[in-house]
């Protein structure tokens, strides 16, 4: 019995779900914006995901339309769903990971851990956010924020003057968001995936390293997590998953503080930069859990395939093709063991073009050797356009 999926979106994350698909005998299809895109060897329509007649006609026959981004226009996913199209996850979720105020809302009525935070249309009341919260905030647009972008750290109104116009608060629900500036020790990221049925998966609590505003490094277990940790994560992000009827697989980026709180940081609906390493380092990948999830079939296991799993991505690398062949042999020549993914994207600088994944029994060393992988691919340590950090 072969399904259909259609994807909406064909960067990396919907090149990643094809060895899924293949595998799982799946008729992958992707939506993308044009030619040489990284999923191009599964697309099959291009278009505008905000056009509606453009995506409903690549909806038309197949048995689940999902997205490995979450830009698609609420009102384009709710007219899917009026059209009868099954959207996983559908507007509803949707909504909260694609909307940071509708999210801090929501989590603040499940009793959910958020840092403080306040919705703000005017100067006078940034400037009055952060004369209770020591001088500094974190000012994020509500919507259409990735990787940094849309997120900045103030100590003055006037930082966000540019943001406070009716223009672009008329974009953002009326109201820009202001945080607090969270002493975080470190981010972590909670992964699960759940079926409409209900069953839901989760994989091991993931340490999450970022680098100018965007995640670069993961390591799997997250070293030294207790228990209480552990189950504190994984009732964040069962509880979301649940309350919010996600559907496929939900990544929950946390912030650990020093007295061993976890606050939510932000939702992804889709599969994540922070669960790559699951391709090689959990028995199921989260691409396949969420072809598996989408489509209603039972879930995969979430085991660890050994002690520790790691992944490193490749941001920039080398400028020119010949460069990045060459780069490409000598990792392969020094880590018959590593698992190389590259993204099929040509050279920017801080572009994520790849990552490599590794697992063994001590973390340290694992890590040491994804790194030296990497950094023989050249990546780039600096971000010339993040606006974090
Ligand atoms: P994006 O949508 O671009 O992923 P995030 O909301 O995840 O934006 O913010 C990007 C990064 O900025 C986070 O990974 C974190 O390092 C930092 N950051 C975000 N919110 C806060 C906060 N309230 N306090 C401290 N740092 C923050």
């Amino acid at each position: 019995m072969t399904f259909t999926v259609g994807v909406i979106g064909a960067g990396q994350l919907a090149r990643m779900m094809i060895p899924a698909a293949v595998n799982l005998d799946i008729d992958l299809r992707v939506f993308g914006t044009g030619p040489g895109e990284s999923a191009a060897l599964a697309q099959t329509a291009t278009g505008d995901w905000t056009d509606l007649e453009a995506v409903r006609a690549f909806a038309a026959d197949v048995d689940v339309l999902t997205f490995e981004h979450e830009h698609v226009p609420q009102q384009v996913l709710r007219a899917l769903e009026d059209d009868g199209v099954a959207v996983r996850p559908g507007s509803g979720a949707l909504l909260y990971a694609q909307d940071k105020l509708q999210m801090r809302t929501r989590m603040a009525q499940l009793g959910l851990p958020n840092p403080e935070w306040a919705a703000v249309q005017t100067a006078d009341e940034v400037s009055s956010f952060l004369a209770s919260h020591g001088g500094t905030a974190i000012a994020k647009q509500p919507t259409g924020g990735y990787d940094g972008h849309g997120v900045r750290r103030i100590t003055s109104a006037d930082e966000v003057s540019d943001w406070l116009t009716p223009e672009l608060l008329g974009a953002h629900d009326g109201a820009l968001l202001l945080e607090e500036l969270v002493p975080f020790t470190r981010e972590l990221s909670q992964l699960v995936a759940r079926r409409p049925s209900g069953d839901l998966a989760a994989w091991p609590l993931t340490e999450t390293i970022q680098s100018a505003g965007v995640c670069s490094e993961a390591i799997a277990p997250a070293p030294g997590a207790d228990a209480a940790v552990l189950a504190e994560a994984a009732r964040i992000a069962s509880t979301i998953a649940s309350e919010l009827d996600v559907v496929g697989v939900l990544a929950v980026e946390l912030f650990e503080t020093a007295d061993g709180r976890l606050l939510v940081n932000e939702l992804a609906m889709r599969p994540h930069n922070s669960g790559h390493w699951t391709i090689d380092g959990s028995v199921t990948g989260q691409f396949e859990q969420h072809l598996r999830a989408v489509l209603d079939l039972p879930l995969g296991s979430t085991e660890l395939c050994d002690s520790c799993a790691v992944m490193v991505n490749v941001l920039g690398g080398p400028e020119t093709p010949e460069a990045r062949a060459e780069a490409e042999a000598e990792v392969l020549r020094a880590d018959p063991a590593a698992r190389l993914h590259w993204y099929g994207k040509g050279y920017r600088p801080h572009r994520k073009v790849g990552h490599i994944n590794a697992f063994g029994t001590d973390v340290q060393a694992v890590l040491a050797r994804a790194r030296r992988d990497a950094d023989l691919m050249h990546r780039d340590s600096t971000s010339p356009d993040s606006e974090v950090k």
